[in-house]
């Protein structure tokens, strides 16, 4: 390994040198001032236009090393050109750096512009100016990343992948530091070394030290500039957030809380893998190491020079101590944590269903007799935390699939970027709901954000209040609307009939959606429900609809069923209200709404659930006219909805629906499931009815005495968990299975959906055959 250019000194060279140094190889004339410098002569070189920093490298640096980083330099503020470093000015010539002789050895000179600040050395140690250097590395590091240059890939003493080779400057070190120095040489060299080389590599700073990084003078939590290009390197990237974070860590009676503010910031611009994070907190042990034996060695070598050379020694040696006394694996911990990928505690299945009973409360119930306890999900596929993958046919959240990448993407990019309330002009705000509202027939163009079904529907209620200035609300028989106040007296599936409030009545249910005369049935049944709401004080405000009747027991709309009750409850002066938080976005097929299906146009729709694919979204969408009535006489704001996080993943999901033809896909897949249930139902007598659209599909199931058969539905979902396929149930006797998966779903899971269900149903069941399944 080469240390010669610390064992040289910088080149002696004068201001008026330098002056016509500068005057000679890139055409400026400047005053120079000499600025600190360890192995190079550096110079403040004010021009009339502009300040400069000259470097005059140390004669053993060899001109193409100070090449490629100058030539790295320019790249990395190619690609990043807010990146907080220097500017490289060419030579005349127009090359990245000039060779000078002095004392007729040539020198590499290099010129880049002279940024003010204030050296971190010196600057607030604060967790935001912890995180702003990790921010600027990060962004250096991303920027450098795609630069190659053969240079580069040099030994270095200051590259801390050469360590071990430091190993005889152990001499060096005082008997007291030497022990602990020795240990850590010794993990280093056996643990850390080779895994490190399995490690993503490519020109790194090497150096992100106080020293090195500018904080603006102006606001010193910021930084300004990273400097000094002189240990560029190849090497593991992982590196350079561990050396800062090393630093950064100094004088902390916790190292590890403010490495962990270095990493974090730094993980959040340019990410980290799992196994790097594991290595930082050794491989910043290991930069401490390297320096406390690198400055032993040179204020020997220099003793005139040493209490400079020793400044950093003592906070080096201070902060290994305390990081060598924690337990490594917390330390790790604690820097995975604070990027987001702490490994969740396991507590044993009793502990866990305690803890949750005592702190979410009682009124939450759990699905499935055996809890379904999750760890990760991806597309159709839930894996529990033992490691058991679930085929999800029931979740209608995530509508483009678990964890859809473009969606986590677009919400994370965004989160880190901006996310702030409506009441500040963001256009991709105002983009999306347009964006919503061309998807929207007729005059429905105005999108109020809110964050859920529930309160999306709670909103409808208000406005149509204000806009007929009635009060009354007609329903479904078995509907669920909400767990607001007012949404929930809507919701008889939830409450129940007698608990339902006296601006509340209702129609039709299960047995005039299964009729054949449902739509000839329905404005007799609205009338009915105007007359009941009359009596007791309240004229028709609304009536809301879900389109795929979930709560009812899930029926495709009857044809011109819809249209009946929109006709009839428009006669009475009421808004027809379409509840899409479950039949929106594609669920029922290429119809993409559910009021769609049967031709009508809402005057209010309410979306929700698969809105925002997993992220709470919600929104009330409306007329012009009707928005404008409510504007009169209410101010609406909701703080979190609307948010440019809750923009950037409604548009993802919007994207990946169009993009992977999710709708057409929700068409296909349904009719295909259906019919293979259906099959199934020739087989099995307890399947009543195949019924629903899209992907929104409900199998009713009877007892032997034709009755609706809720316990064998329970069942069934039991079985159908434990065989590793998720469905619910619904209706009012919970008796319909439940299935809406992700729109991802395929025919191939299909089929195995309907290969659990045969086994199940065989199982819990008789079968008109033998045996369906083994
Ligand atoms: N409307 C309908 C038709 C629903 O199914 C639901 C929820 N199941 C809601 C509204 C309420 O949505 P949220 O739970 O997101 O508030």
């Amino acid at each position: 390994m080469k240390r010669d250019a610390f064992e040289t000194s910088p080149p002696d060279v004068s201001p008026s040198h330098a002056e016509a140094i500068v005057r000679a190889v890139f055409g400026i004339d400047g005053d120079a001032t000499p600025l600190d410098g360890e192995r190079d002569r550096n110079f403040r070189i004010a021009a009339s236009d502009a300040t400069f920093a000259l470097k005059i490298g140390n004669h053993e640096d060899s001109v193409p090393a100070v090449e490629a980083q100058a030539l790295a330099l320019e790249h990395a503020c190619k690609v990043d050109d807010g990146l907080p470093a220097p500017r490289v000015r060419r030579t005349l010539a127009g090359e990245p750096v000039g060779v000078v002789e002095i004392e007729g050895l040539p020198h590499a000179v290099q010129l880049v512009t002279f940024v003010d600040g204030t050296l971190a050395t010196d600057g607030t140690d604060t967790p935001a100016s912890r995180r702003a250097v990790g921010v600027a590395v990060a962004r250096l590091d991303r920027a450098l990343a795609g630069f190659e240059h053969p240079a580069l890939r040099r030994s270095l003493v200051w590259d801390v992948t050469h360590l071990p080779e430091l190993r005889p400057l152990l001499d060096h070190v005082s008997p007291d530091r030497r022990r602990l120095l020795d240990r850590r040489l010794t993990r280093f060299e056996n643990d850390i070394a080779p895994a490190l080389r399995r490690l993503p590599t490519q020109p790194i700073h090497g150096d992100a030290s106080p020293a090195n990084i500018l904080l603006a003078p102006d606001d010193p939590e910021h930084v300004a500039a990273i400097i000094d290009f002189g240990d560029l390197v190849h090497a593991a990237r992982v590196l350079d957030p561990a050396i800062a974070a090393a630093y950064q860590a100094f004088g902390l009676d916790d190292p590890g809380e403010g490495m962990a503010d270095v990493v974090a910031a730094y993980h959040a611009v340019f990410p980290l893998d799992r196994i790097e994070i594991e290595l930082i907190a050794d491989l910043a042990a290991a930069r401490l190491v390297q320096s406390l034996l690198v400055s032993a060695w040179r204020a020997e070598l220099h003793p005139d020079n040493a209490r400079y050379i020793l400044s950093d020694s003592e906070s080096s040696f201070m902060t290994l101590a305390l990081l060598d006394e924690r337990d490594p694996a917390e330390l790790t911990a604690g820097l995975l944590r604070a990027c987001g990928m702490a490994s969740p505690q396991r507590r044993p299945l009793a502990a866990s269903l305690e803890l949750r009973r005592g702190r979410l409360g009682p009124a939450l119930s759990l699905t499935y007799d055996e809890p379904v306890r999750l760890g990760s999900a991806d597309g159709v596929w839930l894996t529990d935390v033992d490691g058991t993958v679930l085929l999800d046919a029931y979740n209608n959240v995530p509508q483009v699939g678990h964890c859809h990448p473009r969606v986590t993407a677009a919400l994370s990019a965004q989160a880190r970027r901006l996310t702030t309330n409506t009441r500040y002009l963001v256009d991709e705000v105002s983009e999306y709901a347009d964006r919503l509202g061309r998807l929207l027939p007729g005059e429905l163009s105005v999108v109020m954000f809110v964050n859920s079904g529930s309160e999306a529907n709670d909103l409808a209620y208000q406005i149509a209040r204000v806009a007929t200035g009635n009060s009354g609300v007609v329903i479904t028989d078995h509907a669920y609307h909400g767990t607001t106040a007012a949404t929930a007296a809507m919701s008889p599936e939830e409450l129940g009939h007698e608990r339902i409030e006296p601006w509340v009545a209702s129609i039709g249910g299960a047995a005039t959606l299964g009729a054949a005369d449902a739509a000839e049935r329905v404005a007799g049944e609205l009338h009915e429900a105007f007359a009941t709401l009359d009596a007791r004080g309240h004229r028709p405000a609304m009536l809301i609809c879900d389109a795929v009747f979930s709560s009812d027991g899930i029926f495709a709309v009857p044809k011109s069923y819809l249209q009946a009750a929109y006709a009839a409850t428009r006669a009475a002066g009421a808004l027809c209200v379409a509840d899409e938080v479950q039949a929106g976005f594609g669920r029922v097929g290429e119809a993409f709404w559910g009021f769609a299906l049967d031709g009508v146009v809402p005057d209010i729709v309410t979306l929700g659930k698969p809105m925002g694919n997993g992220h709470p979204m919600g929104a009330v969408v409306t007329t012009p006219a009707i928005a404008q009535a409510f504007a009169e006489g209410w101010h609406f704001f909701s703080t979190l909805a609307g948010s440019p996080v809750a923009a950037a993943v409604g548009s993802a999901v919007l994207d990946v629906l169009a993009g992977e033809r999710l709708p057409a896909r929700a068409d296909e897949v349904g009719a295909y499931l259906r019919a293979r249930l259906h099959e199934l139902a020739a087989a099995y007598p307890v399947i009543a009815d195949v019924r629903g659209p899209g992907l929104f599909i409900g199998v009713e199931l009877r007892d032997e005495a034709g009755g609706a058969a809720g316990e064998i539905a329970r069942r069934v979902t039991n079985g159908m968990r434990r065989r590793g396929v998720l469905v619910g149930r619904t209706g009012p006797a919970l008796n319909v299975l439940k299935i809406r998966p992700p729109l991802v779903f395929a025919e191939h899971h299909a089929d195995r959906l309907v290969a659990a269900l045969d086994q199940t149903l065989c199982a819990e069941s008789r079968p008109r055959r033998e045996m369906i399944a083994p």
